[in-house]
């Protein structure tokens, strides 16, 4: 199954990926079909696409995933897929972000 079939079964999640393709929207990540279907997804719900849409929306997560992986855990403290839009500002994610400040503060 693939991430955008599971994001219908769980609201939570469901949540995190809008979060997560309009901050690709906002950093000019996405184009032409891609950006078409991710706005799609954004103002009527991941439901409301085709299966075919569906996997472009899980080509977009992976593709980002890889260009933006956590440079300390490789993405194995990543929870939620908004912490990409974390590591491609920061070059880490938020939970190793946050160890390295409490590494700074001893
Ligand atoms: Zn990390």
């Amino acid at each position: 199954m693939g991430i955008a079939e599971q994001v219908m079964l769980d609201k939570e999640y469901n949540d995190d990926l809008i979060e997560f393709l309009k901050g690709l929207l906002e950093n000019n990540e996405l184009t032409g079909s891609a950006q078409g279907i991710s706005k799609l997804v954004i103002d009527k719900g991941v439901d409301s696409v085709s299966k075919k849409q569906k996997y472009v929306i899980d080509s977009i997560i992976d593709t980002y995933r890889d260009k933006y992986a956590c440079e300390t855990c490789s993405n194995g403290n990543i929870a939620r897929l908004t912490d990409h839009l974390f590591i491609a500002e920061y070059g880490l994610c938020p939970m190793c972000d946050n160890d390295r400040e409490k590494f700074m503060e001893d």
